[in-house]
């Protein structure tokens, strides 16, 4: 009896907030800001480009006309700029145990125009025979530090094709040097000299500042795309309408919906990051200038304009394992058909692949809540990525049900355990 007064006592409080957030959080709404976002005006919305300036200019005109302060309080713009600069190889010369590396055994990824190692300067990391030579060596890059990183030769063709890879680094980086063909180091020297080329990128940010200040919950999305490239039926732009103009439509319409209710507990951040497609820069930027300790949670938002393959009203949620943010999430749906489901592409290792990943690796459970049937989406990554293709209601569906299952950590009650470790 007492179990099913409680139940009914549930439902109706998940009636009323539902009641209210079917007026705060519309479909038209959702529909405007989302077809700006994925129209060719943007021209793809690759960074840096005009287009994506276009489509920053866009974003922050949303949080303004919303009253949303900008993630730096004491800044009047909601852009949150940096650069990221490109190094092009001026000349390498690298000895390990006292033998010079032949080119066709080296990938440098330089983090300055002058790189000098003489047995100090970086940390020696082996990728071992079986393992995804690639994803490890992209996870070294991306982490900002500086590695000398060997690999035995059953890399070698897989690492090769790598080389053309241009990697962009952060102010601060380090340089990663690869060898192939070399087991273990006792001593090595590396000089390396490169053309830097800065180029400029910015996230845009909001946020409602909540009763505690040292406690955060962040909502993201990446606002860049891909750009312009070849075309087919004479349409070259790559609209990227589901990804992920559709998670930043969502976070714009959490950050109206939370301005509009009542002042948080917690400390809210709204942000649209900038460079995913290219490196994730943008996400990487930005959670470097928070302290992990203080982030409570992340929802990252990534490609929710589809179906998902179970059907309308549900997501999946990557690394949902890793943590009990997506049980959490759940239990304040209580009364609602919706579902958050596990991801159930793990081959593909969303959990790292997206903008959570940087916070995520420093212990915030940090997630990707998506829709994408990552088998078979047949517009991903296409110039078929339009507007039209999008399911908009079930879209404005998930927002809102994103707005609800967050309503324990956005007031405190609830606080997600930490993700430990790869
Ligand atoms: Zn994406």
């Amino acid at each position: 009896m007492r179990f099913l007064l409680l139940l009914a006592s549930l439902f109706a409080s998940y009636a009323v907030s539902a009641q209210k957030i079917n007026r705060l959080i519309r479909e038209s709404e959702i529909s405007r800001v989302l077809s700006a976002l994925a129209s060719d005006d943007m021209q793809g919305r690759k960074a840096p480009s005009p287009g994506l300036e276009k489509a920053a200019a866009f974003i922050a005109g949303e949080f303004r006309k919303a009253g949303l302060k900008p993630l730096d309080p004491s800044s009047a713009s909601h852009l949150q700029s940096f650069s990221v600069n490109q190094f092009d190889l001026t000349s390498q010369e690298v000895l390990v145990n006292g033998q010079a590396v032949p080119k066709d055994a080296l990938l440098c990824f330089p983090g300055s125009e002058q790189v000098n190692w003489d047995n100090r300067g970086a940390e020696i990391v082996r990728i071992m025979p079986g393992e995804n030579a690639i994803q490890k060596l992209y996870g070294l890059i991306q982490d900002g530090k500086s590695y000398l990183v060997t690999a035995d030769t059953s890399h070698r063709n897989q690492l090769a094709r790598f080389r053309a890879f241009r990697a962009q680094r952060l102010d601060g980086s380090g340089t990663v040097v690869a060898v192939i063909g070399t087991d273990s180091v006792q001593s090595y020297q590396v000089n390396l000299a490169a053309r830097k080329t800065a180029r400029p990128y910015a996230n845009v940010g909001a946020m409602i500042p909540g009763k505690k200040s040292d406690e955060v919950v962040v909502f993201s999305a990446h606002y860049d795309h891909l750009g312009i490239g070849k075309a087919k039926n004479q349409d070259s732009v790559f609209n990227g309408a589901n990804d992920d103009a559709s998670g930043t439509a969502a976070v714009i319409a959490l950050a109206k919906y939370f301005r509009k209710i009542k002042k948080p507990e917690r400390t809210l951040i709204f942000v649209a990051f900038t460079a995913e497609e290219s490196g994730g820069y943008g996400s990487q930027y930005f959670s470097k200038r928070q302290d992990p300790a203080k982030v409570v949670a992340m929802f990252n938002i990534e490609m929710i304009g589809t179906d998902s393959k179970w059907g309308k009203n549900s997501a999946f949620i990557t690394g949902y394992e890793k943590s009990d943010f997506g049980k959490l999430l759940q239990e304040n749906l209580q009364g609602s058909a919706f579902r958050f489901e596990p991801d159930p592409y793990p081959d593909q290792n969303l959990f790292y692949r997206s903008d959570n990943a940087t916070l995520a690796r420093l212990g915030v459970p940090a997630h990707t809540i998506s829709t994408s049937k990552m088998d078979s989406e047949p517009y991903y990554h296409t110039v078929d990525d339009e507007f039209e293709t999008l399911d908009t209601k079930n879209m404005t569906e998930i927002i809102k049900a994103i707005a609800l299952s967050s309503k324990g950590i956005v007031s405190g009650k609830q606080t997600p355990s930490r993700v430990l470790g790869e």
